[in-house]
């Protein structure tokens, strides 16, 4: 798999605004906030893609997932509200090719998304 922004903030070579971290997982904020609080929380180990992931992918995916409610718990935002998001691919709007969910918050969201 190729390198990605995201695989440089992971080994710091590029700086970003790290605000959770744990063995599997990094959260940090988004450099173009769509919400008061919009934070990307990415695997320490690469999948480019939800299509890219497997059964045996299943427990890493689980702890994205978790990390993003844990953050949003402790930071208060769980009890108005947060979307998660994860865009896949070309229509679904993916840019960056390293899995990552979108912690939106802070604002009432709309539905249908864009
Ligand atoms: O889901 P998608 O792939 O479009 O999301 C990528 C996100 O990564 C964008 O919201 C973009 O603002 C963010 N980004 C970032 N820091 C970078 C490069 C991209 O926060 N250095």
């Amino acid at each position: 798999m190729t390198d990605t922004i995201f695989a440089k903030i992971i080994r710091r070579d590029i700086p970003a605004n790290i605000v959770f971290e744990n063995g599997d997982v990094l959260g940090f904020v988004d450099l173009n906030p769509q919400a008061p609080v919009h934070v990307l929380f990415i695997p320490k180990r690469a999948i480019a893609t939800l299509d890219d992931a497997a059964p045996a992918d299943a427990e890493l995916l689980g702890k994205l997932l978790l990390a993003a409610a844990e953050y949003a718990r402790e930071q208060g935002f769980a009890k108005d509200g947060y979307r998660t998001v994860i865009n896949t691919n070309s229509h679904g709007g993916q840019t960056v090719y390293h899995i990552h969910v979108h912690l939106l918050a802070g604002r009432q969201m709309t539905w249908p998304p864009g």
